[in-house]
């Protein structure tokens, strides 16, 4: 199951050209591409989830061009992917049965930052690092931060309702967006939600499509919410000789009501990848936590010095914390590369997103170094454990080996709904998950879903074979 593909026919030779010439005369060469090699580079995203090369790929300016190429697949019968920054992690824009690839990632303009209201309207290809330096500039914060920042935009965010670290305290993507403008496959343009701080008109329909992973509606504007920069932030950096210790720490540090902004946790095979790419790391520690407080001076060092008091009665080993910017800027480059270290360990790599209540976080850790020993599958930890929400990523390098891990992953899955989990905090369902979503959703849930997703979508186009289990596509 691991790398299947989904049930989605390939659309017909004749329905293929049809969307080509339509998209074409619609739109101009120049926002076209239908050369394979063009279009090859959008058969992937960062997962290992297996696409189909598109027949075309739109380069969108604007939100016409995004209604015209939902136009043109909608009148010639094929599939259309939308598509923003590339970093998705379960396939989301992956094009199953090829068609076409809508990439939003030219709509590149911060349109507005309104200062007294404390509040940004963004095009959908606005990388979200450039949000962040923009928005700060002027005094404001916008708190989502996933940490494929420098590549992934606001129309992937908000598609995959992102998170981050710094979702322990401050929430994900959701709390954030009050309002999108939504383009559907039926030709409209939908502005759903507010400018207002508060507000209940209607269904919450901006709501339901944060996190439709290009299911329902692409996006063209969005409206999101900020809120005043912290005065100051102070990061730790502390180690602990194994994982239990550094979960025996989150658990002390939430016990006592402390809320630092993040709570990073790396595990031990994680630090040997990150050692081997250079980092110095003290030798005898099995496991790292990166913490970050925030607030006035002040209130930083109250909450330094009790996250630490909180560490010591777990035994922590090494407590760091960064003098200046150019050091905190240095622990965390480390931890946004970590990704790409553990990435060299092995020819194939797959991230697990789940989410355990906190509590669990010990007894998880504990069943997936059982079942990877059991499968003889290698295995690394590391996430969010302050919101409980862990990266748990499955190692390989030959093909033979997929079905061992496609047991380990079966494995994960089951042991996190028994701890009365989720299967994804922040990755969304995308294909990866689809097979394993009736472990979670009841029967009647899914089809509750995907009776939402025919009424944005009836002929099944947008973005399909994505969240629901194969088999039940085709009554979409
Ligand atoms: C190194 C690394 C670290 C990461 N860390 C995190 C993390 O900490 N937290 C986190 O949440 N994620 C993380 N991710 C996953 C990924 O970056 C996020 O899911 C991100 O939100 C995807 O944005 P994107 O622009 O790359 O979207 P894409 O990959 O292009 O698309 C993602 C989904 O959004 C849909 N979509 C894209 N644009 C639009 C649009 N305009 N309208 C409607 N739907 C659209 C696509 O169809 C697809 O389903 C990480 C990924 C990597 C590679």
């Amino acid at each position: 199951m691991l790398l299947s593909r989904p049930d989605v026919p390939r659309p017909t030779a004749i329905a293929r050209d049809k969307a080509r010439s339509l998209l074409e005369r619609a739109l101009g060469p120049s926002k076209v591409l239908t050369e394979h090699d063009a279009c090859e580079r959008y058969v992937r995203d960062e997962s290992e989830a297996v696409g189909t090369v598109p027949d075309a790929v739109v380069l969108a300016e604007n939100s016409d061009d995004i209604l015209a190429a939902l136009a043109a697949a909608r009148e010639a019968g094929v599939p259309i992917t939308p598509r923003s920054g590339g970093t998705g992690r379960t396939g989301g824009s992956v094009p199953v049965a090829g068609g076409i690839v809508l990439s939003t990632l030219g709509m590149k303009s911060i349109k507005e930052i309104d200062r007294r209201e404390g509040l940004a309207v963004v095009e959908p290809g606005v990388i979200l690092q450039d949000l962040h330096d923009a928005v700060e500039r002027e005094g404001w914060f916008y708190p989502p931060d996933p940490n494929s920042q420098a590549s992934c935009a606001l129309g992937g965010n908000i598609a995959e309702n992102a998170g981050g670290p710094r979702a322990f305290k401050y929430g994900v993507t959701r709390d954030y967006v009050l309002g999108v403008e939504a383009l559907l496959i039926g030709g409209q343009r939908i502005n759903a939600g507010r400018r207002t701080m508060k507000g209940v008109t209607g269904y919450d329909v901006t709501g339901l499509l944060v996190g439709s992973e290009g299911t329902l509606a692409v996006f063209g504007d969005i409206t999101l919410q900020l809120i005043p920069k912290p005065e100051h932030v102070m990061t730790m950096m502390t180690l602990f000789s194994n994982v239990r210790d550094a979960g025996r720490a989150v658990q002390e540090i939430i016990a006592r009501g402390l809320v630092p902004r993040c709570i990073e946790l790396l595990d031990a095979t994680t630090l040997e990848a990150m050692r081997s790419a250079g980092n110095s790391i003290n030798a005898s520690a099995g496991a790292m936590l990166i913490m970050e407080v925030d607030g006035d001076e002040a209130a930083c060092e109250r909450q330094a010095q009790r996250v630490s008091d909180a560490c010591d009665t777990a035994n922590v080993i090494e407590v760091l914390v960064a003098q200046d910017a150019a050091q905190r800027d240095k622990l965390w480059a480390a931890r946004r590369q970590m990704s790409h270290a553990v990435r060299k360990l092995t020819k194939k790599k797959l991230s697990e997103d789940i989410v355990v209540p906190r509590q669990q976080i010990g007894t998880l850790l504990e069943r997936v170094a059982r079942t990877s020993e059991e499968l003889n599958v290698r295995s690394l930890t590391y996430g969010h454990a302050g919101d409980g929400n862990l990266h748990v990523n499955f190692l390989w390098n030959e093909d033979d080996e997929v079905p061992r891990v496609e047991k380990a992953i079966e494995a994960l899955f089951r042991n996190v709904i028994e701890l009365r989990g989720t299967l994804s905090g922040e990755h969304g369902i995308g294909v990866l998950k689809a097979p394993y979503l009736s472990l979670e959703q009841s029967p009647e849930l899914i089809t509750l879903q995907r009776d939402l997703k025919r009424v944005f979508d009836p002929q099944n186009l947008l973005n399909p074979g994505k969240i629901f289990p194969a088999g039940s596509h085709a009554a979409c």
